[in-house]
């Protein structure tokens, strides 16, 4: 198999023999490093690789060329480029344009000429885009294999996982691969057993459950100490800001996922109003940096492991985890988040995994290339699933109860821009149908009661999320949706809730609980963006150094 292509696009003879140069220098290794010296050659070029079915990488494009511009260009490459990385070079004059083409075509980054020294100011972004394009690809492959089915809810769980752990495997479908037949094992009865995960030593896992696969993959799943200084409860962005601050200031952090690290953020394909990244990050990209920081300064993070219940064994405070083992803390912050509500129309729960899918569009969108499909709500992931899907579905029908959709104004512009996605308004949801997945919906006009089937094929739902705080239900005061209550909102006539022990009010992000913080989307009063979790995070490592100095 060819090497991936980096592809050079420049009128400039002396500019494109500096950009293949550079990239030469780094990347021909493990890249084919081509050149073209206009649009029109660079679209021939990306045409003939397409049908020769070779892998485009990369476009490092000059704006400024005489017949087509290189924002022309990339819109005119664009069905061709779907998840390949696209770099501008741009003068200084250029960069309001280039700020718009992050929005046009999926720009991902913007250079100025000259990019000297290239260590400095080309290859680390291309090293990032490149390092992404790689976690997204499917590459000829000798790792792990996946058989499954898309009709099968363990088969989604499985690649969720490994996705959200990034860990690269080979997606085989029993429906459409004669060799995944062969491969996946037959149970007494003579049905395929699926999911099979073979991995490359010869081994192999028939319908494992992530802590099978956690295990088997060596990720850590028992604490390694007796004693902590905070157990932190989930891995999304408020966990590993937590962990990362924390660590990073000397406190012996564990982190308890139940999933994979990530949490709601790891599900976004592009996280677009994160300070610093102006061209979006996906939420995977992000996981795995904060989580590389945070093992970096000491965190431990356990896989696939749920708390079950948190007890306060004064001075400690003690996390149960569903496997029987206990987590012994000074401290424990929860930020275990939310989780999406689910449908309950006829045909949802049965669908469940087999085409109707929990904000998952990041991890399925690939399999349903050509097809049509559904995403339901109207708030900011909703129209972000929705904007991913339309690079791979036919078409994405996106329902919304109101009459438009609620989410920032950018991102409807952007659905209203895109011809593959149709909004419809004032839209509920009846019923879904099929046998071995999704085949059509049933939707109701809500102003005027009239019904109609769509057929599609599967059903990507957002909608409105609960926090996941049950299981400290007996311990923290929680308001009537769950939420956990903190500082000040415990007050009541200016006093604190009964029972409290300490001879101070709680402190932010205290619960009633003392020992107990909260941080992100359980919490009472968040905003419900990533940058909040984050910032909530880091703040709650302050306070929790100032409380276990009291200890
Ligand atoms: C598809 C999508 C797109 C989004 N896009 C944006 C965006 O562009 N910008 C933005 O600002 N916000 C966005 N959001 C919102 C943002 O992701 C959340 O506000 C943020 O992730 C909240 O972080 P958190 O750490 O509080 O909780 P979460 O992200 O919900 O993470 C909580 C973690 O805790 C784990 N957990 C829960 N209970 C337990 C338990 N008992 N034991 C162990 N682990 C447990 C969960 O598995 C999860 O990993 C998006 C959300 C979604 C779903």
């Amino acid at each position: 198999m060819p090497k991936p292509v980096l592809l050079a696009v420049d009128d400039e003879p002396a500019v494109l023999s500096a950009v293949e140069r550079d990239l030469r220098a780094r990347y021909a290794k493990d890249y084919r490093i081509l050149g073209a010296d206009s649009g029109e050659v660079a679209l021939e070029t990306i045409r003939q690789l397409v049908g020769r079915g070779e892998s485009l990488a990369l476009l490092l494009v000059d704006q400024r060329m005489p017949r087509m511009s290189g924002i022309e260009f990339l819109t005119s490459a664009l069905p061709l480029t779907a998840g390949v990385g696209k770099v501008l070079l741009t003068a200084y004059a250029d960069t309001d344009a280039a700020i718009r083409a992050i929005n046009q075509v999926g720009l991902n980054h913007y250079l100025m000429k000259p990019w000297d020294p290239p260590e400095e100011k080309l290859y680390p972004v291309l090293d990032d885009l490149l390092d992404e394009w790689r976690r997204e690809v499917r590459l000829p492959f000798d790792g792990i294999r996946v058989v499954g089915a898309l009709w099968s809810p363990d088969s989604h769980t499985i690649k969720d996982f490994l996705a959200r752990h990034q860990i690269p495997y080979l997606w085989m479908d029993v429906d459409h691969d004669e060799q995944a037949r062969q491969l996946a094992p037959r149970s007494q009865t003579g049905t395929l057993s699926v999911p099979t995960v073979l991995f490359p030593d010869g081994t192999s896992l028939v319908t494992p459950s992530t802590a099978d696969l956690a295990q088997k993959m060596g990720l850590q799943r028992q604490a390694a100490r007796d004693y902590y200084d905070v157990a932190i409860i989930g891995a999304g962005p408020a966990g590993l800001a937590a962990a990362v601050y924390g660590s990073s200031e000397g406190l012996r952090c564990v982190v308890i996922e139940r999933q994979a690290p990530g949490g709601q953020a790891g599900r976004s394909p592009k996280i677009e109003n994160y300070l610093g990244f102006p061209a979006g990050i996906s939420g995977g990209d992000l996981t795995q940096r904060a989580v590389a920081q945070a093992r970096r300064f000491g965190t431990e993070i356990l896989a696939a492991q749920e708390a079950i219940a948190v007890e306060a064994r004064d001075p400690y405070r003690v996390v149960r985890l569903k496997d029987g083992n206990e987590v012994i803390a000074g401290t424990v912050l929860l930020a275990c988040g939310a989780t999406f509500r689910v449908l309950k129309m006829p045909g949802a729960a049965e669908l469940t995994g087999r085409g109707v899918y929990y904000g998952s569009a990041h991890t399925e969108a690939t399999y349903y290339r050509g097809r049509p499909v559904f995403v339901m709500g109207g708030a900011n992931s909703a129209a972000q699933g929705a904007l991913y899907l339309a690079q791979y579905a036919s078409t994405v029908t996106v329902l919304v109860r109101g009459p438009r959709p609620t989410a920032a104004s950018y991102l409807v512009e952007a659905m209203e821009h895109d011809e593959r996605i149709q909004l419809r308004g004032n839209t509920e949801l009846q019923e879904v149908r099929g046998t071995e997945g999704v085949e059509s919906i049933v939707i109701r006009d809500s102003l005027s009661g009239a019904e109609a089937v769509l057929p599609g094929a599967a059903l990507f739902v957002f909608i409105g999320v609960r926090p996941e705080s049950e299981f400290v239900a007996g311990l923290v005061l929680r308001d009537e949706k769950g939420y956990v209550l903190t500082g000040p909102d415990l007050l009541r006539d200016g006093k604190p809730p009964a029972g409290w022990t300490l001879p101070r009010d709680p402190v932010m992000l205290e619960s009633s609980q003392p020992g107990v913080f909260a941080a992100g989307d359980v919490r009472f009063g968040t905003s419900h963006r990533v940058s909040s979790a984050t910032g909530e995070g880091a703040a709650a490592v302050a306070i929790i150094r100032q409380y276990l100095r009291t200890l």
